[in-house]
């Protein structure tokens, strides 16, 4: 079990340094993990010119997966755009053809109370987002900008998906639901874009290797309102890039604080980069004020969809509950007047409660 670990900027290596003692801790029991770590990022700026570095790209090619902490700060931002720190991240995901992108929102039943919506309407939340991360308007060309007949300005983008592109990202789907409550909407806008209507298509004709699992289809607009009325009918979503970017988001906000949402991008054989879904927090940087948990559960992630160890992945996620059943809060989670612990305390008491 070989993990780059990339700390990246920021808070990046305050988080990075928790989840490592979550991996030292397994590797105690036995479990042959084996840690490299490489800069990326403004880190791989300073140390080699470079936001992804040479020698930290072939590390990460090297391992069996990637668990990162995050790029970007104010010291970087007036550098070319391709030697911005998030260029370091964008690199790696195409360098490893990283196209299915996992990200859970789960709001533990201790954190209601910091959702931004009700208690009843959230508590127990536990939905998958499936963002295929390689196709679409994002990438399909043409794109550009022109001058019309007309004389006015105008730009275009193309969206753009081929069936053996949405066949994949069925297949992350489905299987994805099939390790949890085996319910699966497709989200698209087949009522308007071809592209959709070939989506639902090709989704429709995967469905049939998978006759466990109970597929539906939405559109994306009403996706988007089901998401704040009723989330918790969800089990795993599968779309596209640009639907999946703004869902994901939006689903995000109803677990609280990003600081408890883990993310993982996977190639077609599982190889993953693992990250938490927040930024690179300059604003309480070197502070001892980051909430490490988003790293340490895409820790979790990582032993479940790269290492198919499901009983790790298990462990990492019930010491994160413990340490949440115990009342520890970093300054994010703690509702106003609740005592706040630092990313240290926070790392401490995960590994105490996994021990
Ligand atoms: P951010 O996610 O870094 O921070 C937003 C807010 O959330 C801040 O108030 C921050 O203190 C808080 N926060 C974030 N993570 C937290 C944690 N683990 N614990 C406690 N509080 C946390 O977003 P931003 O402020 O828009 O961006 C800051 C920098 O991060 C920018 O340079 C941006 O480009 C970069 N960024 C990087 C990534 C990435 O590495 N994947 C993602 C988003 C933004």
């Amino acid at each position: 079990m070989r993990v780059a670990l990339l700390p990246g900027d920021g808070i990046g290596p305050e988080i990075v340094r928790e989840a490592a003692r979550v991996l030292d801790v397994l590797r105690l029991d036995g479990l042959p993990i084996e840690t490299e770590s490489a800069p990326i990022g403004g880190a791989g700026h300073d140390a080699a010119g470079h936001p992804l570095p040479e020698a930290t790209l072939a590390i990460a090619k090297a391992a069996d997966a990637v668990l990162l902490g995050a790029v970007g700060g104010p010291t970087y931002d007036t550098l070319p755009r391709e030697l911005r720190p998030e260029q370091g991240i964008l690199g790696i995901r195409k360098a490893l053809a990283l196209f299915a992108n996992l990200r859970p929102a789960i709001l533990y039943p201790e954190l209601a109370a910091v959702s931004s919506l009700k208690p009843e309407i959230v508590a127990g939340l536990d939905l998958m987002i499936v963002r295929e991360l390689t196709g679409d308007i994002s990438f399909g060309q043409p794109r550009g900008r022109r001058r019309n007949a007309a004389g006015h300005d105008e730009g275009f983008d193309t969206m753009h998906y081929s069936a053996p592109e949405i066949e994949r990202i069925a297949r992350v789907g489905f299987e994805t639901a099939r390790a949890r409550g085996r319910k699966l909407c497709s989200v698209d806008k087949a009522n308007v874009l071809d592209t959709s209507i070939l989506w639902r298509e090709v989704v429709t004709r995967v469905a049939k290797d998978y006759p466990d699992v109970a597929l539906s289809h939405m559109y994306v607009d009403n996706a988007a309102m089901q998401l704040v009325r009723a989330p918790k009918q969800f089990d795993v979503i599968v779309t596209g890039n640009l639907f999946g970017d703004i869902l994901s988001d939006e689903a995000s906000m109803l677990a609280g604080s990003i600081g408890m949402l883990p993310s993982a991008s996977l190639d077609a054989n599982r190889k993953g980069l693992y990250e938490p879904i927040h930024g690179s927090a300059p604003d309480i940087a070197g502070q001892d004020r980051a909430n490490p948990l988003a790293t340490i559960l895409s820790l979790a992630m990582m032993f479940r969809y790269t290492f198919a160890r499901a009983d790790a992945a298990e462990r990492i996620e019930w010491a994160v509950r413990r340490v949440l059943a115990q009342g520890l809060r970093t300054g994010d989670i703690a509702r106003p007047g609740e005592r706040a612990v630092g990313t240290k305390a926070m790392g401490d008491a995960v590994v105490a409660a996994l021990s």
